[in-house]
């Protein structure tokens, strides 16, 4: 199964569930608009590469397109079709007012410039502008992009349409972003594993053992916030290379060399691993936080962890799936586990439209307020109609994106 398939399986399985008419299914399955462009860009050496840009639109019943652009060599249509379907749920899942989308532009970001990356992301601003928009489609960080290219993208937008902060969030503070957007994927991640244990009767954070695969942007936040409440974290890995230690790695020594761009772990204590040793360590939680396809059928069965909290977008295929719940595993679903980040971009967009500025405080409470909430009525979705908490969300959210598809009269 492809990308695209694979989401459209997870959905499926909650269709049979929710026993919605075939024309509202048959709706919600296919995105509502594509777009592939071509970015030709000057690199530094004066020569002129072009790259190919993606902005998939999948729903806006419930409010504006929303979704991230990922800066990536390996991504393609498909998956990109797949990242829009999933915003649309995990917007749904957290009851926020707005749809789903995602862009991507393939290409290797860390063999680009600065200037270069400026240019590729002013070339896709002027590819898009027409189809997005603070009250259209807003764009955000993904895998590959940072506050950095969200500021040359509102700068280039707001040059051909004046000034317009709202149309893209994950923004420097400096122009209107907000306060712990950065952190808010990973702490999102960390509300939502605090909610599910309690649920699940399995106790607190503190004492419990963790692994994290993945030490980007939502990896070291959730490490950190994770260790700041007393959980144990025993092993991260990156693309590269990898770090174990059964007592417990310092995430802050960890993050303050990531920080200054070391990502070897030589100076931390512990044993080296890959990422396919740290998929399997005996741990309670397991937190895949980078890419997605990392569980599939010829790993799932390797696994010793109790839970899984999918900080990363599908990292778990439907075949993983189903093995790790034969196990007894407990998956927090990604578009319920990662909802933070796009839960902060929400407010971000309200704080924009107000021209108000939320303390930190604030955006944290709130945050936990939406994270707890989703978790709690995804989990006794789950219970009423006996299904696992990906079948629950998907449920959830298809329920609400149903509704006002059907409300609209299908417009
Ligand atoms: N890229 C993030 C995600 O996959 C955030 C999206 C957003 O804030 O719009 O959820």
């Amino acid at each position: 199964m492809s990308p695209f398939e694979q989401t459209n399986f997870f959905l499926s399985k909650a269709f049979a569930v929710a026993k919605l008419g075939e024309a509202v299914q048959r709706n919600l399955l296919s995105p509502r608009r594509e777009l592939q462009c071509k970015l030709s860009v000057q690199l530094d050496n004066g020569r002129t590469e072009t790259f190919t840009g993606y902005r998939v639109q999948h729903d806006n019943s419930r409010g504006p397109f929303k979704g991230g652009i990922r800066y990536h060599h390996e991504v393609n249509l498909d998956e990109v079709r797949s990242l829009a379907s999933l915003m649309t749920w995990k917007t749904a899942v957290v009851n926020i007012p707005f749809g789903g989308a995602k862009g991507a532009v393939l290409c290797r970001p860390g063999e680009l410039s600065a200037n270069e990356k400026q240019r590729l992301t002013r070339a896709l601003v002027r590819a898009l502008h027409e189809v997005i928009g603070p009250d259209k489609d807003i764009p955000a960080p993904d895998v590959g992009t940072s506050a950095t290219e969200m500021a040359w993208f509102v700068d280039e937008f707001e040059l051909l349409h004046g000034f317009a902060p709202g149309v893209v969030t994950g923004k420097p503070l400096e122009l209107g972003g907000s306060l712990g957007r950065d952190a808010a994927t990973g702490r999102g991640t960390l509300f939502a594993i605090r909610e599910i244990l309690r649920l699940a009767g399995a106790g607190e954070i503190t004492g419990k053992t963790f692994a994290v695969q993945g030490f980007g942007n939502v990896g070291t936040w959730a490490a950190r916030l994770i260790a700041a409440e007393g959980g144990r974290i025993i092993a991260v890995t990156n693309s590269q290379t990898g770090i174990y230690n059964q007592k417990g790695l310092d995430a802050e020594a960890i993050w303050a060399e990531y920080q200054k761009g070391d990502r070897s772990y030589s100076k931390t204590a512990g044993e080296k691993i890959t990422n396919a040793d740290l998929l399997a360590l005996d741990c309670d939680v397991l937190v895949p936080a980078a890419l997605g396809g990392v569980l599939t059928a010829e790993n799932a069965g390797r696994v010793r962890a109790k839970f899984i909290a999918e900080a990363a977008n599908h990292p778990v295929t439907p075949e993983a799936d189903e093995m790790l719940r034969q196990k007894g595993v407990v998956l927090i679903p990604d578009i319920l586990c990662n909802a933070g980040g796009v839960t902060v971009s929400y407010f971000e967009w309200v704080q924009n439209a107000q021209r108000a500025a939320w303390s930190e405080l604030k955006v944290n409470a709130e945050l936990e307020l939406k994270m707890t909430e989703a978790c709690r009525s995804v989990w006794s979705l789950a219970r009423e109609n006996n299904v696992d908490l990906r079948t629950a969300a998907f449920l959830l959210a298809i329920k609400r994106v149903a509704a006002a598809t059907t409300l609209r009269g299908f417009h």
